[in-house]
């Protein structure tokens, strides 16, 4: 029998499988949009797209230092520009409504939310790490979260901040990112697979214990208003909403789900049976954030932002595409035997950069 779609806007699973859904296909746009715009690159075409300016969002530590930049010199820098926006976006989103950026827009949050329903088929009531394993594991995500907050905050200065922003590397970085998981090699698959198998194990794995960026968010989200609240004078402790948490927090023994790991999910309000025992609401439960609600804020702080940006000129980089393509050649990113107009090609370039360009024609000759 095929079963109807039921789109229950007093559930957060069904608004929120909605809006996951609509930012991975954004995600997939984006990737498709900047896979054409790299390969045109690599064989010495000017690109007739223009390059998806989302895609820097999956550049956190060039956001970083992007943000250390702003910080001393008020200005947003034009390698990256929207990086360091949606890092902002993020930030702010985790300072409102918990983690609520893993559990509506990131899609490995989406991945690892289809695993967890994997495990749960396998191990009815989920399985939880022992506290004497999980608490040094989970340490792990913050010890990188330290590392780079040190090496960016603490070792870099101004200068070495804007040779590194300015540098080839960094104007690069997205292209690089995106030819590792395209050509990407056999250690690497065998790493990311060997993930996935330990996300079916033990819930979360990547988001729990490795994810840096997870770490920082929880951290924001300690000052978060809106938070899972319970009413004991109204629970049953039936334990419902502890068996349904993917982050195993033991939602019936709290008042207030503190916890640096709530994705602000509401699998927990969802399934709870007691009506008024759950909600996510603010301090004194004053005001509860309906799923719609929080659906909206997210789509807004997001669409709002971009679009903001994009009136501010703060969006697009200042990167031109025969820039790209000179670029391309420093990092020998062309794919000589590929090259569509030698003679074309030649002629959007620097004399270092043809230089350059001849030396590795004989290389590879
Ligand atoms: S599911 Fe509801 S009633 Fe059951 S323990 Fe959790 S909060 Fe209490
Ligand atoms: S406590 Fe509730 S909202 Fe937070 S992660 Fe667990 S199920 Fe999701």
């Amino acid at each position: 029998m095929i079963k109807k779609w039921n789109f229950n806007t007093t559930k957060f699973g069904c608004t929120r499988n909605f809006i996951q859904v609509i930012f991975l296909i954004t995600v997939i746009v984006i990737g498709y949009k900047f896979y054409n715009f790299t390969a045109q690159l690599e064989i010495g075409v000017i690109p007739e797209i223009d390059r998806p300016p989302g895609v820097e969002g999956f550049l956190p530590i060039s956001a970083l230092i992007s943000l250390k930049y702003f910080f001393q010199t008020r200005i947003i820098n034009d390698v990256h520009p929207s990086g360091l926006l949606i890092f902002l976006f993020i930030s702010v989103l985790s300072l409102l409504i918990k983690k609520s950026f893993c559990s509506y827009v990131c899609p490995i949050g989406f991945l690892s939310e289809i695993l967890v329903k994997i495990h749960l088929k396998i191990f009815k009531r989920g399985l939880r790490v022992n506290k004497f394993i999980d608490y040094p594991l989970r340490l792990i995500k913050y010890g990188l979260l330290i590392f780079f907050i040190y090496s960016i905050f603490f070792k870099m200065n101004k200068f070495v901040i804007k040779q590194f922003l300015y540098s080839s590397y960094n104007i690069l970085a997205d292209i690089k990112m995106l030819i590792f998981f395209s050509d990407i090699t056999m250690t690497a698959t065998i790493t990311i697979f060997s993930l996935i198998i330990l996300s079916v194990f033990i819930r979360n794995f990547w988001c729990r214990y490795l994810c840096p960026y997870g770490a920082f968010l929880g951290l924001l989200s300690f000052l978060s208003p809106f938070k899972v609240r319970r009413n004991e004078k109204v629970c049953t402790s039936c334990g419902r909403c502890d068996t349904v948490c993917p982050s195993s927090i033991k939602v019936s023994k709290t008042r207030n789900v503190l916890s640096d790991e709530c994705f602000a999910c509401g699998k927990c309000v969802d399934t709870c049976p007691e009506k008024g025992a759950l909600d996510l609401s603010s301090p004194s439960k004053k005001f509860s954030l309906k799923p719609v609600m929080a659906c909206f804020v997210v789509v807004f702080i997001f669409s709002g932002g971009a679009f903001l940006a994009r009136k501010t000129g703060n969006w697009q980089n200042g990167i031109s595409k025969t820039d790209y393509l000179n670029y391309m050649v420093e990092n020998d990113l062309i794919n000589i035997p590929k090259i569509q107009d030698l003679n074309k090609f030649i002629g959007h370039l620097d004399n270092r950069r043809k230089r350059i360009l001849m030396q590795q024609m004989m290389d590879k000759r």
